[in-house]
């Protein structure tokens, strides 16, 4: 496992962001939708650090078992989600990958009727969308690597860690073959 972004860089760009956020949102009625589980950790730092008042809430959504970099079935449950109602929505996941997730949770929140609907991800890997998604804010860009740590899991795994970290495929086949 190699440290691939630490904590005090996650810390120093989350706070860039919420500046960013909250310098755009000002006045506006908005809502954090967090997409369970993966951007919980992101979410808790994101929201203490945003200076406007706000509302949190969240939507489960998962795609991914294991390390498999293949998307699976799409199940989301919007059970979880506050009244939407004049409400500006900001979508925050963890990771855009493919961008399959994000742009089809984009069109089931819109569902909802909020006033507006825009994207917030902490990572965006390059080389693999496969979705037309420009999140309208990104934390940061990385390599084609699976990625844990700072609530992202290898198989319920490493959420835990307070950086973030690329898992080699030497550990994967490894915790595969322990299964
Ligand atoms: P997408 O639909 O954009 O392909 O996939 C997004 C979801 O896949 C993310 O919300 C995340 O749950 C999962 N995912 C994609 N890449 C990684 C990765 O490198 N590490 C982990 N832990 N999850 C990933
Ligand atoms: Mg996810």
């Amino acid at each position: 496992m190699q440290t691939l972004i630490t904590d005090r860089a996650i810390r120093e760009r989350s706070h860039e962001l919420a500046m960013q956020i909250g310098h755009d949102y000002e006045a506006r009625p908005l809502t954090i939708i967090g997409v369970l589980t993966g951007s919980l950790v992101f979410l808790a730092d994101l929201t203490r650090q945003l200076a406007i008042p706000h509302r949190i809430g969240v939507l489960q959504a998962s795609s991914y078992r294991g390390a498999t970099t293949e998307p699976g079935l799409l199940r989301i449950n919007l059970e979880l989600v506050p009244d939407l109602q004049g409400r500006h929505v900001l979508l925050l996941d963890d990771i855009l990958d493919t961008g399959q997730t994000l742009s089809a949770l984009v069109e089931q929140v819109k569902q909802l009727g909020p006033l507006s609907v825009r994207t917030v991800v902490l990572l965006r890997k390059l080389g693999r969308q496969l979705v037309a998604l420009e999140p309208d804010y990104c934390g940061f860009e990385i390599p084609d690597v699976f990625v844990v740590g700072y609530g992202l899991d290898y198989n319920d795994e490493f959420r835990h860690l307070p950086f973030l970290a690329g898992l080699d495929p030497e550990d994967i086949a490894l915790g595969c073959e322990r299964r």
